[in-house]
């Protein structure tokens, strides 16, 4: 194992290396982690859905009636009557025409993608997609193109020179941006994607249960309804459990359902996974109190970082990185902050471009100002302490 000890003396040489924080409890405002009270800015949990009482309790009656596991894949017997209600509920909560269910965001990338395109296609990705998008493209046998962040012209240009060498095109985006926060040229990609007729598959992973109408997602934000033929979206941040989706036509469904490999080999979601979705659904579909707290957190917490002088990026959604630089002083911050009570994790390289080592901050619709302001008023004096600010 040498030739691991030797990579792992060299992540500690340039200060990355970590060890795993461990949390005592559920994932609230305020965890214990590693023994220490900390206010909690690092989870995806934006709308507090992760411990709610109404999920708890689904969850606890499906266990009652449907047991712990599913039992099996759901092609063979381990698609329950609630598996199936989980699909209708998405598909309605996204204005699609059907929805499909996996056990995690990351299994729909690694399967969907290989599953719609073949060695005839071309598949062209933003640079910033995320890692399961970038695993799931290398399981195709499609060729592929990466364009710059959000570059516009830079897509058009390869639709203009990929024209007529392919039978399908598929552009591949981000809805959000996870380490940034901005938003995806939706209008714009939907546009180009007419005019070269290529298809779009959109990953709103961190857009779904945060923006447009309700948490409709980005699709909605943008009223592109009926206009990206492959949506996908996770259960596991804003909804607060665990499970990914794609949502778009009734042929993509039923073409999954005999193409997508994690669905085909690998066992069902928790059934107890799926009340619980459906409850966060229910609460979405009835009430915006969820989504509003979470918008009106973030834009106050972005504020006052701000008006201090810190460099929060460009985000345009509750995802507020604070821009560090250095890999090494990325993670001092970090380690120093939850020292001093307050947990945000540091994002560097390989998972952000080298040199752009951040802080996440993800507010969410549980803290409470007086949360919120302790914790700027710990970022402050520790960024002062180092030098940041
Ligand atoms: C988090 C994330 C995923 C993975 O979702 P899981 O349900 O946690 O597996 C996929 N895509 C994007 C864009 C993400 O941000």
């Amino acid at each position: 194992m040498s030739f691991l000890t030797n990579s792992i003396e060299n992540l500690k040489k340039e200060g990355v290396y970590r060890e795993l924080p461990i949390n005592e409890g559920p994932c609230d405002a305020e965890i214990v982690l590693n023994g220490k009270k900390v206010i909690n800015l690092s989870s995806n949990n934006y709308l507090g859905f992760a411990n709610h009482p109404r999920l708890k309790n689904a969850a606890i009656a499906a266990i009652k009636k449907y047991g712990v596991g599913a039992g099996a894949v759901r092609t063979i017997v381990g698609n329950m009557d609630i598996h199936e209600e989980l699909d209708q509920v998405i598909a309605k909560f996204k204005k699609e025409e059907a929805a499909l269910v996996f056990q995690s965001g990351f299994n729909v990338n690694a399967g969907v993608i290989q599953a719609i395109t073949t060695d005839k296609d071309i598949i062209i990705s933003d640079q910033l997609n995320h890692a399961s998008i970038i695993d799931g493209v290398k399981l195709s046998k499609a060729t592929r193109a990466v364009y710059r962040h959000s570059d516009m012209d830079e897509l058009e240009r390869i639709l203009i020179e990929s024209a007529g060498q392919y039978e399908n095109t598929l552009i591949i985006t981000d809805g959000v941006f996870s380490m940034d926060g901005d938003i995806a040229k939706l209008p714009e990609i939907v546009r180009l994607a007419k005019k070269y007729g290529a298809l779009t598959y959109v990953d709103d992973a961190h857009g779904s249960g945060v923006l447009g109408e309700r948490g409709r997602g980005t699709v909605d934000h943008f009223n592109l309804h009926g206009q990206v033929d492959f949506i996908v979206g996770t259960l596991s941040k804003a909804i607060g459990v665990v499970g990914g989706y794609v949502a778009g036509s009734k042929e993509m469904r039923d073409w999954l359902l005999h193409r997508g490999r994690p669905l085909l080999f690998s066992t069902a979601m928790m059934p107890a996974a799926a009340a619980g979705i459906i409850e966060a659904f229910n609460m979405l579909e009835t009430s915006s109190e969820y989504t509003d707290k979470l918008w009106e957190n973030a834009r106050y917490f972005k504020e006052k970082l701000e008006k201090l002088g810190f460099d929060i990026g460009h985000s345009q959604t509750p995802i507020t990185p604070v821009m560090i630089g250095n890999e090494a002083q990325t993670m001092e911050f970090s380690k120093a902050l939850l020292y001093n009570g307050v947990y945000v994790s540091g994002i560097v390289f390989p998972t952000v471009p080298k040199n752009t080592g951040r802080i996440r901050c993800m507010v969410s619709a549980l803290h409470t100002k007086k949360q919120l302001d302790k914790a700027i008023e710990i970022m402050e004096q520790t960024a002062k302490k180092l030098g940041i600010l």
